[in-house]
């Protein structure tokens, strides 16, 4: 017999019964200070007052009409998040995975309707991560999602991230577009250099191709800004959120320019539950929290704050330590030990982070996060490291 339960993750053995702001309480009767926040989703933490009110309140009232019927909450949050950002049009999904085909479909249906249909392909990078559907494990550059599913979608050619001219190189006429993760966060949170960023957005005018980001994880508030691209003077084509964007509900969304918007017409996408009500209200409380004024700037603040005090843990132990990379509060540790080995040593200290690729250990602390819980999480990772020297 094997366990009713499908076996595709490999869960740590602690569950939790409830969450209070940047802790959670474990069924072992422990409390947990939470640097893992649902790897970059509850970005204000848990049980956020303004969060549970809107769901609450929209619970009591209608969940769920379908794309029949008008939601006006999708029509306000679509309008809060074009105020936002640089898109023009928004359309709602329940899941990062999809939000990336999304703007994948777009993509291919805008060179369509502008009678060059052969231009389908997407250039992607080495090392990315966009889902686990079968057009964004195509899209990611790591064979390891691909093995065994067959052939692999076809319509993506990867490079290198960084090598721009290596991009140039891989445009054909049959070239599309670009799909890229400002910072790439499964990858290890390997921060794309701004300036390679910058060219690609040069490089796609110059050949009339399409910029798509991935700021799934980057975006809602993690870097500092509401979205990546704006520490960038640049803005996308295309972009696709998830994560914190429903703070733990499942809520994804697929921005973009007017000129790609407008291509998809009645009937060429939908999802039966995307943008729902629930959906909408929590969503929209998330984006009127994270845009009141202070909110952002609040979180650079003590993200460059928490950055100093990891930096000095490093130089104290450098054989355990190598780097801090990252962002705002979009951080990892780059391990000498195994990552695995910090995060048990960790959870012993009462604190929760998240793994990530590169032998790293992703510290994703909710936005929320305060002076004292910074001093906390220091003190256990000096702890941890004390443990693993
Ligand atoms: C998490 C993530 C996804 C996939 O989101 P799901 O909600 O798991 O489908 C895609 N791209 C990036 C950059 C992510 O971090």
């Amino acid at each position: 017999m094997i366990p009713a339960l499908l076996s595709n993750y490999a869960p740590t053995d602690l569950s939790f019964e409830k969450g209070e702001g940047a802790y959670l309480f474990g069924n072992d009767g422990r409390r947990y200070l939470d640097f893992a926040a649902g790897i970059a989703v509850t970005s204000l933490g848990h049980a956020h007052p303004n969060v549970v009110k809107a769901i609450t309140d929209q619970a009591a009232k209608l969940w769920h009409v379908s794309n029949l019927f008008r939601i006006p909450g999708q029509e306000e949050l679509a309008a809060k998040l074009v105020d936002a950002t640089f898109a023009d049009a928004v359309y709602f999904c329940n899941s990062g995975a999809e939000a990336n085909e999304c703007g994948l479909k777009m993509i291919r249906k805008y060179f369509s309707e502008n009678g060059q249909a052969e231009r389908y392909r997407v250039i992607a990078f080495e090392g990315s991560f966009h889902g686990r559907t079968l057009a964004t494990i195509a899209a990611a550059g790591q064979d390891k999602l691909l093995e065994g599913f067959g052939p692999a979608m076809d319509g993506f050619d990867h490079i290198p991230v960084g090598d721009i001219k290596a991009v140039k190189a891989a445009i054909t006429p049959e070239t599309a577009g670009v799909i890229i993760e400002p910072i790439m966060g499964e990858g290890g949170i390997k921060v794309v250099d701004p300036e390679f960023m910058r060219a690609l957005r040069t490089l796609c005018d110059e050949e009339g191709l399409l910029l798509m980001f991935d700021e799934i994880q980057t975006g809602m508030g993690r870097t500092g800004k509401l979205f990546a691209y704006e520490h960038l003077g640049m803005v996308p084509d295309i972009m696709s959120s998830a994560k914190a964007l429903g703070n733990g509900f499942p809520v994804g969304a697929c921005l973009a320019v007017e000129k790609v918007a407008k291509c998809m017409t009645v009937g060429t996408h939908g999802s039966t539950y995307g943008g729902n009500p629930l959906a909408m209200a929590v969503a929209g409380a998330v984006v009127d929290t994270m845009t009141e004024p202070g909110f952002l700037d609040r979180v650079t603040q003590i993200g460059g704050h928490l950055k100093q005090s990891l930096n000095g843990v490093i130089d104290r132990y450098p054989s355990v330590l190598e780097e801090l990379r990252g962002v705002g509060l979009h951080l990892g540790l780059k391990c000498r030990v195994e990552n695995t080995d910090l995060l048990n040593a960790l959870k012993s200290q009462g604190v929760l982070a998240a793994k990530g690729g590169d032998n790293v250990v992703r510290l994703l602390a909710p936005l929320i996060i305060e002076e004292q819980q910074i001093s906390e999480f220091v003190e256990a990772l000096e702890k941890a490291c004390e443990e693993l020297v």
